[in-house]
């Protein structure tokens, strides 16, 4: 494994290294894990541009790693469309979904609750029926203010590792690697978005890259609890 390095120390990397020798080092970080977790490694894709990063690279280092989508009722029409086109390339991506009836407009009165329904408990699924040990994430620390205290390989849920390969990448690193690869994206991004989400709680907006998440609320600019979140289904705690 790549030595695990201090917030600090990734920090200086974030403008330390260049785009290619970050490829370099998020390859090395997957290749480095799937030879540790094999086919226990799976990635979650959230079809976002960073997660198309995410996975692009992963299938570079062996094409038969698997990973799931999380969707939910709410997302945009586009989205949708898009995960279609992507679960019939990659039949290796297993789509996850919570239908259980939730009191209308949730996500305006209860935002928090609303994610970790549709979001946190359908992530906690996949984990547990896809026998996840180490789940692969597009997490960016550059990408806004609830991201900064994040490292590459992590424990948060013991017995899970998570490991954010593009941690350290800049937005615009990330598209450099779409346009390089040539990798296909949502159409939203084209309308001005720069951060995807479910269309009640997803802007187009200025400021930091994630400022058009839930806008106007007290979760604006934050996360949908996946991140935060306890996922193995023994350390879940009720909200
Ligand atoms: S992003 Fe909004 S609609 Fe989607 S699960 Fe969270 S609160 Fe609900």
């Amino acid at each position: 494994m790549l030595k695990e390095l201090e917030t600090e120390q990734l920090a200086e990397l974030i403008d330390g290294l260049n785009y290619a020798q970050k490829v370099e080092r998020s390859l090395a970080l997957i290749e480095d894990a799937y030879r540790e977790y094999s086919d226990s490694l799976v990635v979650a894709n959230s079809l976002g541009k960073d997660s198309l990063t995410v996975w692009h690279m992963a299938q570079t280092v062996n094409p038969n790693i698997r990973g799931f989508i999380v969707t939910t009722r709410f997302k945009p029409k586009e989205t949708i469309q898009f995960m279609h086109e992507q679960t019939a390339k990659y039949p290796q991506l297993r789509v996850f979904k919570n239908d259980a009836e939730i009191p209308e407009k949730l996500y305006l009165t209860e935002p928090d609750k609303c994610c970790e329904i549709l979001k946190v408990e359908p992530t906690r699924r996949a984990i547990e029926e896809m026998n996840v040990q180490c789940w692969v994430t597009g997490l960016r620390c550059t990408e806004g203010r609830t991201r900064t205290n994040f490292r590459e390989v992590e424990e948060r849920d013991k017995g899970l590792i998570k490991l954010n390969p593009i941690l350290i990448w800049y937005e615009r690193e990330v598209w450099q690697y779409l346009a390089i690869n040539k990798i296909d994206v949502n159409p939203l991004y084209a309308k001005g978005y720069r951060s995807l989400g479910c269309e009640p709680c997803t802007k187009i907006a200025p400021g930091t890259e994630r400022a058009g998440r839930w806008l106007g609320t007290s979760k604006c600019g934050g996360e949908c609890g996946i991140h935060t979140r306890p996922l193995k289904i023994q350390n879940e705690v009720k909200v």
